[in-house]
């Protein structure tokens, strides 16, 4: 069994290679919720819902996120009653939403949920949300406010300078069903090249799963989602300095600390191999930009290979 920590885009680029490279019914995805949130009176999970479109072959191309071939009819008509919201819903999307939610209301557990949602769009690997309890990430500002996740980055688009986060709910969450035996039956356990504060430490946030992370005898192998010191997408450059790391491939590797065995960065980074190496993980480097899903492929086979060479 190949278990992955998984964020949203970053991590659905990278399992769509590991599909290409291993059977994906071996394979469970532990996704991050933290970025949820309520619109509309409706349950809006995006991280879930990234893999979903990916892995089901429906996500909007160019975008990287949402469905392709969307429309807004009924964010249009809503805003004709003054729901003008600052975060958009697509009419597909909504389905989704809308189904998630009646079942949520009808007393359905998230993981249940998410199983549903994921035959219905047939994507072939196990998809765990970290926790069927609500936790929420939250930003701390400069300016001094409190801001849901989502608030930071859609509404403000990204704009204040932030000064913490953390995992409102996470002290009396517990892993969903299945999260914590997915990581200690493991052959592998992957980071994904996910934003380590707000997609992998809000895993890591809920109780036990750290734990679990310590206590499985399957190594664990990362992907560095910084190349060349930058991101590819997202803020992690943004929020990587306020919790004392390096915006670099070495600076998350040393972040995840002894959680890691072995550390994947890209050719780009090849010269903080030694450095890496150094802390006692093991480390190679690889073309890490997975644009192409052959390159996708061919990461998740160098982790692979790198995590089998790599004793605990
Ligand atoms: P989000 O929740 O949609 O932001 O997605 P994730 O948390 O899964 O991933 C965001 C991170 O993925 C960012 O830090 C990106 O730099 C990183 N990322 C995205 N695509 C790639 C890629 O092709 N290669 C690498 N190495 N990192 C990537
Ligand atoms: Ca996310």
């Amino acid at each position: 069994m190949y278990t992955v920590l998984a964020g949203g885009v970053g991590a659905a680029r990278f399992l769509r290679g590991l599909i290409g490279t291993v059977d994906p019914a071996e394979v469970v995805a532990i996704v991050n919720v933290g970025d949820d949130l309520d619109r509309f009176g409706l349950r809006i999970c995006p991280d879930l819902d990234s893999i979903t479109y990916w892995l089901g072959g429906v996500v909007h191309p160019d975008q990287q996120w949402g469905r392709a071939d969307e429309r807004f009819t009924v964010a249009a008509e809503l805003a004709r009653f003054g729901h003008d919201d600052w975060f958009t819903l697509g009419d597909r999307d909504l389905a989704v939403h809308l189904h998630r939610s009646m079942r949520l209301h009808a007393g359905a557990p998230l993981s249940a949920i998410t199983a549903e949602v994921s035959a219905a769009f047939d994507v072939p690997v196990n998809l765990l949300p970290a926790t069927d309890d609500r936790v929420e990430t939250r930003i701390t500002t400069a300016d001094g406010r409190d801001l849901h996740f989502q608030e930071y980055w859609v509404r403000e688009r990204g704009a204040p300078e932030v000064t913490g986060t953390h995992l409102a709910g996470a002290g009396s969450a517990q892993p969903a069903p299945g999260v914590v035996e997915a990581l200690l039956d493991a052959d592998v356990v992957i980071l994904a090249p996910s934003n380590p504060i707000v997609s992998i430490d809000t895993i890591l946030a809920i109780p036990g799963i750290r734990e679990a992370l310590h206590q499985t005898p399957a190594p664990v192998v990362g992907v560095s989602p910084i190349i060349g010191g930058e991101v590819v997408r997202g803020m992690a450059h943004r929020l990587l300095p306020q919790a004392g790391a390096e915006v670099s491939a070495r600076g998350v590797a040393a972040h995840y600390g002894d959680l890691l065995d072995a550390w994947v960065i890209d050719d780009r980074d090849a010269d903080q191999v030694a450095d890496i190496t150094a802390t006692g993980v093991a480390c190679t480097a690889t073309d890490t930009l997975m644009d192409d899903p052959d390159v996708a492929a061919a990461l998740a086979r160098t982790c692979l290979d790198l995590a089998a060479e790599t004793t605990r």
